[in-house]
C-alpha cells in the first residue's frame, strides 16, 4: 500500500493502473475511520482491481462556526487500518494541495443542494462537490462509493456525475449502525454516553416511522408528526428538520410512496447528527 500527499502523484500512480488495463474504486473521506467507512472500502476492493482512499477534511464544507478545527483525527490509525482492508493507494493531501492560494472555482446542483441539510448548511454541498469532482479528476475513479447515511450527498453527487458527463458510477452503500441502532459517525466522538444514549432518539424514531409505514400508514404529516414528538420527548435534542420526500428529487412528498427518503437532522447538544430511512 502507497500513502501520498501530492496530486502529481496520484496522477502518477493511476497512469500506471491505466496502462495496465486496472479498474480503479474510490472511497473519499475525512477520516477518523469507523466500520461505516470501512464498508464502503470493503466493497471497493471486492468489486474493482485497485481502490484508492483520500482522506481529506474540506475546509469547504464547513461554516466558520462549525467544527472543522476539532473535527476528529487519528492519521496512523486510519493508515493501519486501510492496510488491513487491502487498500492500495491513499491519498492525504494538505490544504493547500487542495486550495492552493488565489484558488476560486466552486460547484454546485442547483436546488438539490438548497434543501434538508442544506438550509442549516447553506454552503456545504458547494464545499461537497467541489472536493469530490476534483478528486474524481485526480483519481478517475471507475465506482466511486459513498454512504447512504449521507442520502443527500449521494442524490447530489449523482446528478453531478450525470450533468457533467463524468466517466464515474456513483454507488451509495446501505448505512452502517451500531447495534444500539446508532448511525455510525466521526461525530458520535464528541458524545458522552448520556448524549449518546440520547442519540438514539433519531433511529428509535425512524424505525417506528418504518413500522407505521409497514402498517398501512401512508400520511406524511401523520409520521412526521410521530417522528417529531419521538425526538421532542428526549431532552437533551433539538430538531433541524424532519423531512418526508422523494428519494430521487428530494422534493416533500405528502403520502408515503416507493422508495420514500425519510431523513432527519437533530442536535445532541451542540453535535448535529443526521440519520434517514427509505420506506
Ligand atoms: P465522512 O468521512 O464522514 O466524509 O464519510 C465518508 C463516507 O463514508 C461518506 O460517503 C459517508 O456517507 C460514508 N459513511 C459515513 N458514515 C457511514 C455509515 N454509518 N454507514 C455507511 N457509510 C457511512
Amino acid at each position: 500500500m502507497k500513502t501520498v500527499k501530492s496530486i502529481y502523484e496520484v496522477k502518477e500512480y493511476v497512469k500506471e493502473l491505466r496502462r495496465k488495463g486496472k479498474s480503479i474504486g474510490f472511497v473519499p473521506t475525512m477520516g477518523y475511520l469507523h466500520a461505516g467507512h470501512l464498508s464502503l472500502v470493503k466493497e471497493s476492493v471486492w468489486r474493482c482491481d485497485c481502490t484508492v482512499v483520500s482522506i481529506f477534511i474540506n475546509p469547504a464544507q464547513f461554516a466558520p462556526n462549525e467544527d472543522f478545527n476539532k473535527y476528529p483525527r487519528n492519521i496512523q490509525r486510519d493508515i493501519e487500518v486501510l492496510e488491513k482492508e487491502g487498500v492500495d493507494l491513499i491519498f492525504i493531501p494538505g490544504d493547500g494541495e487542495m486550495y492552493p492560494e488565489g484558488y476560486k472555482t466552486y460547484v454546485g446542483v442547483k436546488n438539490l443542494q438548497d434543501r434538508l441539510c442544506g438550509i442549516s448548511r447553506p454552503d456545504f454541498f458547494k464545499g461537497v462537490c467541489t472536493i469530490v469532482l476534483k478528486l474524481f479528476n485526480i483519481v478517475t475513479p471507475d465506482i466511486s462509493f459513498f454512504g447512504q447515511k449521507d442520502a443527500q450527498q449521494a442524490v447530489i453527487l449523482k446528478k453531478m456525475a450525470c450533468d457533467l458527463n463524468l466517466d464515474v458510477k456513483v454507488e451509495a452503500l446501505p448505512i452502517i449502525r451500531e447495534k444500539s441502532g446508532l448511525a455510525l459517525s466521526s461525530r458520535n466522538e464528541y458524545l458522552d454516553k448520556k448524549q449518546k444514549k440520547a442519540a438514539l432518539c433519531l433511529s428509535r424514531s425512524l424505525a417506528r416511522a418504518r413500522k407505521a409505514v409497514e402498517a398501512g400508514e401512508k400520511n406524511a404529516a401523520r409520521i412526521l408528526k410521530r417522528i417529531k414528538a419521538e425526538i421532542e420527548s428526549e431532552p437533551l435534542a433539538r430538531i433541524d428538520y424532519v423531512e418526508i420526500v422523494d428519494s430521487g428529487n428530494l422534493q416533500s412528498l405528502k403520502q408515503i410512496k416507493d422508495k420514500t427518503l425519510i431523513a432527519v437532522a437533530v442536535f445532541i447538544n451542540n453535535v448535529r447528527l443526521i440519520d434517514n430511512i427509505i420506506v
